[in-house]
């Protein structure tokens, strides 16, 4: 990426770093309200399970206590029926219609019902249905019924059912509202008719006895059972559906008033079919929930134990049974568990939506601090790409030395300038990339770094792998480890051009343009250094003999050319190490080292002869013969300086020109 396309991307960055956020945002806090609901769903829902657990077990106790009252009080009629059956009035009346039999039995009724207080009516009904005794009982006036007033109940169900019993076998009829003269009496008077027969000693059946169980106060007693509960709605339903007692007191007496629809079915439909098929159990509805039971106090299980206990020989015909069996159910509207649930007060659902809004805050703060997080990575990335694109590409190279001078790192440009691969370089010393004369000075730039902070400026020579050298200039800043040089951080910067150009700067100072020898100013410079090292110095004046002629005969440029070959023959004569310059004109000048007085002389003298014998061609015309004069000085030991010398040797060359010429003399 480059650099014009970043700050553009930074831009656009900038713009959809939000939106970015935003749509994290969304689809991940669309997982969490997920996940918080499900969590928050299943803990609801342990919570209500445990909430209705704790609320249906305090029912219990409501349940069975109501459940036993309501059999108990219904079995004690077998009790006071058996009682009243073993009256020997009622067969000797029936028989007889003794007026004292009447007396006793009236007294009897009478007796049962203000004692008791729960007995409508207690009648005995002859074989024909009338009733030949019959007792009235109200709470003013209890009193025995007049002939004229007495009915006949051959048509009444607990009539055709009575008539049917055996001796000792007794119907209870359903319980359901009083009707007198085929009008329900008001106020209503629920009862349950207890009818059993009156036999003689021969096992005749004689007539009836027929007891209005008055059940008013028993249901006042089961209501105020159901007003102690939670919500006070409990329920005790007959076996056809109808209500017999009910929180809502509308509802009660479908059956007697003949009201099909004020059923428990047509209130709760679905409900229904399982608590009329079930003995008992808890039941969930949409609306609530029930609890139910079924009462039933004639049955073989809740009976048996109870006529054994007491004694009792009447039997209940299997229709009583069906009669009677009845069900308690309670219900627990979803109003009445809401209003102890959690969930449902003020704090539980400000807790709730905390949780909801609580973490889309932490949600959001850490998708920002993600973003942002992503964001400065990015840009971390770049820099540090852009970084190491600068340490590899950069113009110059790079590298990192170890306190030995192994190489640790090293950039791709200056790999490229060694032509070396990185696994190569790295682990190897440096110097084994420089030429041998750099390897010197390499050691030293080494050695500096263990005092000085920085090295600037050193020029290396270096060795690539092709044979291929060149110069660089090395600095250095040291990295200390405990105070001690470890890591030399290196710049190289190629310096070839700068080098070559300095070579032919110092060329061009230091040469004689026409004759490329040593010019006069490199002369002394040499001359000079040489002074300072070797005491034994020669130095020889040498002038070309008339030469003036050459220019005059031949022209200037073939007098230059001359002087050309003039140099070349002089170099090729002498050794190596000795100076040869041109110091102006047709005059050059030679500088010995460890050369005796008498070799220098020597050396002239050889000069002379060969100069005279290497003629020179001119035009590839004519060959020209260039002689020589020399004058050689011998070092003398206050010789400070080259100049002196030169004198000594002007001198002996004037002598030179003056006897002769194409000749040697040595300064005196
Ligand atoms: P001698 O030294 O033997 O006394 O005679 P000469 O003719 O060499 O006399 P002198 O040394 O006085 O003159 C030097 C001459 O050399 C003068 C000039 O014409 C010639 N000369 C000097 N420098 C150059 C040069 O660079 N090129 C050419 N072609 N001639 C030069
Ligand atoms: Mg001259
Ligand atoms: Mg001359």
């Amino acid at each position: 990426m480059t650099l014009t396309q970043f700050s553009a991307e930074l831009q656009t960055k900038k713009e959809a770093f939000w939106s970015n956020i935003f749509k994290r945002f969304a689809w991940m806090y669309t997982i969490t309200a997920i996940l918080l609901a499900l969590i928050i769903g299943y803990a609801y829902q342990q919570y209500t399970q445990n909430l209705e657990d704790k609320m249906l077990s305090q029912e219990q106790t409501f349940v069975s206590s109501t459940t036993q009252a309501l059999q108990q009080e219904m079995q004690t009629q077998l009790k006071i029926l058996q009682m009243v059956t073993r009256s020997r009035a009622l067969s000797h009346f029936m028989e007889s219609g003794d007026q004292a039999s009447r007396q006793e039995i009236e007294k009897l009724f009478i007796n049962l019902a203000i004692t008791f207080h729960r007995y409508d009516q207690i009648r005995l009904i002859d074989m024909q249905g009338n009733e030949a005794i019959r007792m009235n009982y109200r709470e003013d006036d209890t009193d025995i019924v007049p002939a004229k007033n007495r009915q006949n109940k051959r048509y009444s169900k607990y009539f055709q059912e009575g008539i049917k019993l055996a001796k000792g076998q007794v119907y209870v009829s359903p319980m359901e509202l009083n009707v007198e003269y085929d009008e329900v009496e008001i106020p209503y008077k629920p009862v349950v008719r207890f009818v059993t027969p009156i036999m003689n000693e021969k096992g005749e059946k004689l007539g009836l006895i027929v007891m209005n169980y008055l059940s008013t106060e028993l249901l006042q007693n089961f209501r105020d059972q159901m007003e102690l509960r939670i919500n006070g709605q409990g329920m005790l339903i007959d076996p056809e559906g109808y209500w017999m007692s009910n929180h809502d007191r509308s509802n009660e007496w479908g059956g007697s008033l003949e009201d099909v629809d004020q059923k428990f079915e047509n209130l709760y439909p679905s409900a229904w079919s399982t608590i009329n098929s079930h003995d008992g159990g808890i039941l969930k509805s949409d609306k609530g929930i029930f609890r139910y039971v079924s009462i039933n106090p004639f049955s073989l299980s809740s009976i048996g134990k109870y006529i054994a206990e007491q004694d009792i020989n009447l039997s209940v015909t299997k229709q009583s049974i069906k009669n009677n069996d009845w069900k308690l159910v309670i219900f627990l509207p979803n109003e009445t568990i809401h209003e102890r649930s959690f969930f449902f007060t003020a704090f539980g659902q400000f807790i709730v939506i905390l949780i909801f809004i609580g973490s889309a805050a932490i949600l959001f703060l850490l998708l920002l601090l993600s973003e942002q997080k992503r964001r400065q990575q990015r840009h971390d990335l770049f820099i540090k790409n852009e970084l190491s694109d600068l340490y590899e590409n950069s113009p110059c190279g790079y590298h990192s030395l170890d306190k030995n001078g192994i190489v640790l790192k090293i950039n791709q440009t200056e790999l490229n300038w060694l032509g070396y691969s990185r696994e190569e370089v790295i682990g190897k010393p440096f110097s084994a990339f420089l030429t041998a004369k750099s390897k010197g000075i390499f050691e030293a730039f080494l050695e500096q770094l263990q005092h000085d902070k920085s090295v600037e400026g050193i020029v290396l020579e270096i060795q690539c792998k092709s044979d291929h050298t060149f110069f660089v200039s090395t600095s250095a800043t040291s990295i200390l480890e405990k105070g001690h040089f470890a890591i030399a951080r290196t710049s190289t910067f190629d310096i070839t051009d700068r080098i070559k150009l300095e070579e032919r700067l110092a060329y061009i100072a230091n040469t004689d343009v026409l004759t490329g020898i040593s010019n006069r100013r490199h002369f002394f410079l040499q001359a000079n250094e040489r002074l300072k090292e070797d005491t034994d110095i020669s130095v020889l004046m040498l002038d070309a003999d008339h030469f003036k002629r050459v220019n005059d005969v031949y022209g200037h440029d073939v007098g230059d050319d001359v002087l050309k070959m003039i140099a070349s023959t002089l170099r090729s004569v002498l050794p190596k190490e000795v100076i040869l310059a041109r110091l102006g004109g047709e005059e050059f000048v030679i500088l010995a080292s460890d050369l005796s007085a008498e070799k220098a002389f020597k050396l002239s003298q050889k000069i002379c002869i060969v100069m005279e014998n290497t003629p020179i061609s001119v035009n590839n015309k004519a060959d020209i013969n260039i002689t020589l004069s020399i004058g050689t000085a011998q070092r003398i030991a206050y010789d400070e300086d080259i100049d002196e010398m030169l004198k000594r040797a002007d001198i002996a060359l004037y002598q030179a020109k003056t006897t002769g010429r194409n000749k040697a003399i040595q300064a005196s």
